[in-house]
């Protein structure tokens, strides 16, 4: 059996490339780190990688992690700027025993010492994101850190192996070194071969005050599908921060167990993420939260260029 399952539509490119090298018996790592490739690369995906979402600052500070769910060994870094591949970079971490998770400067340093490309990663694009979003902010139209999506995966080779992998620019208009959910281990992502892995996007904030993805994974040990899981822990949370806090972030989370089986749970409209398994080609699926169970629809062909042509149309300045 081989698998992976990730955040969001952006990832069907990445999860179709990473299915036809899970076909011919590559190792998960491998296949993983192409996957999110795919995505850092893509200039059009706005909250990830080339083309990310910049900071108040405006300025692209990108986070990333990746783990082995045989060895546990976890790397990942975080407010990293101006480098083409974080999780490229977060994969060679991981190989440490020590200072496996750098940090702005330090993450920057490491790179560059182990050789990897260094790129702008502010395009023109996103500078017009950028300015629109002051004048909205400005003008109080919008919540200044709404428009944000990670991309996190989990994959299983067909040796068994698991990993899970995020990369994210963040929320829109974060504070210069904020760090959300996605490079801290059990937040935005958790594998364990022996068990399963999941990963999370949202809002990092909310998604750390319940260690989520390795609740799914704790859940999933006990016996539970990863769709049973991810519902119990997106919906304990969601009612836990209402009750606190009286309200809750985004949370959306996917999951996949070492048999391939996978789950995906919400609590927003329209969360979309794709999947790609042994026995079901690379699709996306839109999911929606109907009075605590996720009900997953393959998603249209309508909306899936309706969602390529949104993405990809001209930006002007306001
Ligand atoms: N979880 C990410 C963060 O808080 C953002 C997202 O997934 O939308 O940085």
């Amino acid at each position: 059996m081989w698998g992976i399952i990730a955040t969001w539509r952006m990832a069907v490119e990445g999860i179709t490339e990473a299915d036809k090298m899970l076909k011919n018996g590559a190792d998960s790592g491998d296949a993983i780190e192409v996957a999110i490739k795919e995505v850092e690369n893509f200039p059009y995906y706005k909250s990830v990688g080339y083309g990310g979402l910049p900071n108040e600052e405006m300025e692209v500070e990108l986070d990333a992690a990746y783990m082995d769910g045989d060895t546990l060994d976890i790397g990942a870094v975080a407010a990293i700027k101006d480098y083409a591949n974080p999780i490229s970079i977060a994969r060679r971490l991981s190989h440490e025993k020590v200072n496996c998770m750098l940090v702005g400067e330090g993450a920057e340093k490491f790179a560059h010492k182990e050789g990897f490309e260094r790129k702008n990663m502010l395009t023109d694009r996103a500078k017009i994101h950028y300015k629109n979003r002051v004048k909205e902010v400005q003008q109080q139209e919008i919540k200044p850190y709404s428009g944000h999506d990670t991309v996190g995966m989990v994959c299983l080779d067909t040796h068994g192996k698991m990993t899970a992998a995020t990369s994210t620019s963040g929320l829109f208009m974060k504070k210069k070194g904020r760090v959300g959910d996605s490079p801290i281990s059990g937040s935005g992502f958790y594998v364990d071969s022996k068990i399963g892995g999941a990963s999370a996007t949202g809002l990092g904030e909310d998604l750390m005050k319940g260690c989520i993805s390795y609740e799914i994974v704790r859940l999933m040990k006990e016996g539970k599908h990863p769709q049973e899981a991810c519902e119990i822990a997106v919906n304990n949370l969601d009612e836990e921060l209402k009750a606190r806090r009286g309200k809750a972030g985004d949370l959306s989370l996917i999951a996949m167990n070492n048999k391939g089986e996978w789950g995906v749970a919400t609590n927003i409209e329209g969360f979309s993420f794709a999947v790609a398994t042994e026995n079901e080609e690379p699709i996306v699926y839109l999911t929606k939260n109907v009075n605590g169970k996720c009900i997953h629809e393959v998603a249209s062909q309508e909306w899936l260029d309706n969602y390529m042509k949104t993405r990809t149309a001209p930006l002007e300045e306001k």
